[in-house]
């Protein structure tokens, strides 16, 4: 066996199960975006990561809830909000592929546009790991139906298209909902103010990391 490449999936520590998944996905190599925010977001890091779209930031803070969750603990310990249900539903997939590594994660879409009662059956059966847009979550949040007690990792992915939508606000509230003791991964294709904003009350000393475009 050759020593590991610093863009191998197997420099980092991930379960050999886990590795084995990636090989089966045919991820042979890391990212650049995922090279720079996998040591830190495994280390438990609160982590701001910026790259363009299409570099592969859903599978970097994909493995580093996975490594946060217990699937024998039948309670909602991520989450994962975006700005659209296209999106939510391209995170869930891709979510889904990457915990096949481990047993039962259950993960559950929570889009508006939908009817709420297939969402109120999906979370009173259980879920583990929850992606959606930050106002059907809040209506969750307000009957109920969801409870993050138990949540160990809040991600915000694409949060520049959050705010240019305007649901600084609508995070805000979800977020001060989540455990203070809990890790926070932003991620973002570009950095306007609101990011600092959102950095400063809701993340702990964040590592920030970034991927210039390649030309
Ligand atoms: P972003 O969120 O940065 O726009 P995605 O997470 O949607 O990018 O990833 C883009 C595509 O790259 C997806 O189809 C994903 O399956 C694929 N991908 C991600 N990481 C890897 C990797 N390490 N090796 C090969 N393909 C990957
Ligand atoms: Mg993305």
């Amino acid at each position: 066996m050759t020593s590991a490449s610093p863009t191998a999936f197997s420099a980092l520590p991930l379960s050999p199960a886990t590795l084995a998944n990636l090989e089966q996905l045919g991820y042979t190599a890391m990212t650049p975006i995922q090279a720079a925010a996998l040591p830190p977001a495994l280390l438990g890091k609160d982590l701001i990561a910026q790259a363009k779209t299409g570099s592969g930031k859903t599978a970097a803070f994909a493995l580093a809830l996975l490594a946060n969750l217990n699937p024998r603990r039948f309670a909602v310990q991520a989450l994962v909000l975006c700005p659209t249900r296209e999106l939510a539903d391209q995170v869930s997939t891709e979510v889904r592929r990457l915990a096949r590594a481990a047993d039962n994660v259950k993960v559950v879409v929570l889009c508006g546009g939908v009817p709420l009662r297939g969402q109120l059956a999906s979370l009173e059966h259980g879920a583990h790991i929850v992606v959606g847009t930050p106002g059907r979550v809040m209506d969750h949040l307000g009957r109920g139906s969801l409870r993050l007690d138990a949540l160990n990792t809040l991600v915000l992915d694409e949060a520049d298209r959050m705010l240019d939508m305007g649901f600084f606000d609508d995070i805000a509230t979800v977020a001060r909902q989540c455990p203070a003791a809990r890790q926070t991964l932003l991620f973002s294709a570009t950095y306007p103010e609101g990011i600092a904003q959102l950095s400063a009350r809701f993340m702990r000393e964040p590592v920030t990391v970034k991927v210039e475009a390649q030309h």
